[in-house]
């Protein structure tokens, strides 16, 4: 589908859900980069996962690559005066970061913004503070220099209930508490509510296989039920619809990034 015609569909739309995928990390730039791609294994081998996406922020900001901020600054603009949502899979601080989109942002899987206890003892979740980011600044030094051992592992602070060493709070902590985004998720699902018998655009960027309950699926299911659903699937190898969905969307076979660059 041309471009102008998605534009088009955007300004028509009495609102628009966007949900952002994996793409939106930057991940898929740093996986040719040895040394990152030493220390994600280093942090997967020490039961670390948990530090993952601020590994990836890290390494990104290290070898000057650039983040999806400037795409996700265009989007906002497109939705600028629109009634909108944005589920975010991607746990990239540039999402959250995004102004325009305070209110109206969900981000299930949790992301870099965030502590928790790591056996998810209740209540623990609390904001990182500067002396955090700095010991994940120090530990992911040595992790890219090659000189981590375990006893860098960062710092950040303790769980005042069973005194563990506290995590991130991210979809992979060990025992991930989901608390912190509950109150966004409910005023998720009721916007979602409120789309009945409008007109509805769905744009789905970059999202792939790895949580299709959360968007890929969902937003299938809304484009089959609701009659005046439109369904707009940006994905570089993942942009096919099921068939019975043919009539009321497109699959876009582009880079979700470029494509908000053009669009
Ligand atoms: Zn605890």
């Amino acid at each position: 589908m041309e471009q102008e015609t998605v534009f088009k569909r955007i300004q028509e739309a009495d609102m628009v859900l966007v949900g952002l995928g994996e793409d939106f990390e930057r991940w898929g730039q740093l996986r040719a980069d040895p040394a990152w791609r030493r220390g994600r294994d280093g942090l997967r081998e020490a039961g670390c996962g948990g530090l993952l996406p601020a590994w990836t922020e890290y390494g990104a900001r290290r070898l000057g690559q650039k983040g999806p901020g400037d795409a996700l600054d265009r989007l906002a603009s497109l939705l600028e005066g629109k009634n909108y949502f944005v589920v975010s899979l991607s746990m990239d601080s540039a999402v959250s970061s995004v102004e325009a989109f305070r209110g109206r942002l969900v981000t299930p899987c949790g992301g870099v913004r965030d502590k928790q206890c790591p056996n998810g003892c209740t209540g623990t979740v609390a904001p990182l503070v500067e002396a955090d980011r700095d010991a994940l600044d120090s530990a992911f030094g040595k992790l890219f220099e090659g000189t981590f051992t375990p006893e860098d592992l960062p710092d950040l602070g303790r769980c005042e209930s069973c005194g563990s060493r506290m995590v991130l709070n991210n979809v992979y902590a060990q025992h991930y508490d989901e608390t912190a985004y509950l109150d966004s998720w409910r005023q998720y699902t009721g916007w979602v509510q409120r789309t009945l018998n409008r007109k509805l655009l769905l744009l789905e960027l970059g999202v792939g296989l790895q949580f299709p309950t959360v968007v890929r699926w969902p937003f299938e299911k809304i484009a089959r039920y609701q009659q005046k659903a439109f369904l707009c699937r940006v994905h570089e190898r993942l942009y096919q619809l099921p068939e019975d969905l043919a009539a009321k969307g497109c699959g876009i076979a582009q880079n979700p990034i470029d494509w908000l660059e053009h669009l």
